[in-house]
């Protein structure tokens, strides 16, 4: 089994922005991205963020601004940063 790579930012949509306008959905050639009804109006929504690529073009797309690119935190060492595990020595 292998990992999913790892992005280095995802779309962070603001509802309250939203218009429903589509154009997000549109332009994400992995179409991870739909409109989801709430509350009788329409807002986009990531629904896969392990198949989103990173590559912005949602957010530079959006004409009401209501999507920013959020980078994500850096994943934690497991073994904490002095391990020298995995490390080769000779
Ligand atoms: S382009 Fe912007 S306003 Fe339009 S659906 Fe996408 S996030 Fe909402
Ligand atoms: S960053 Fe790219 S792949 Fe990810 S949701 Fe936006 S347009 Fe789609």
């Amino acid at each position: 089994m292998t990992a999913a790579p790892r992005r280095a930012a995802l779309p962070q949509i603001d509802p309250a922005r939203c218009t429903g306008c589509g154009w997000c959905v549109a332009v994400c050639a992995p179409h991870v991205l739909s409109l989801h009804a709430d509350g009788g109006r329409k807002a986009s929504a990531l629904d896969d963020a392990a198949g989103c690529t990173g590559c912005a073009l949602c957010a530079l797309r959006c004409p009401f601004g209501a999507i920013r690119m959020r980078r994500r935190p850096a994943q934690a060492p497991e073994a904490g940063p002095a391990s020298d595990a995995g490390r080769i020595s000779n």
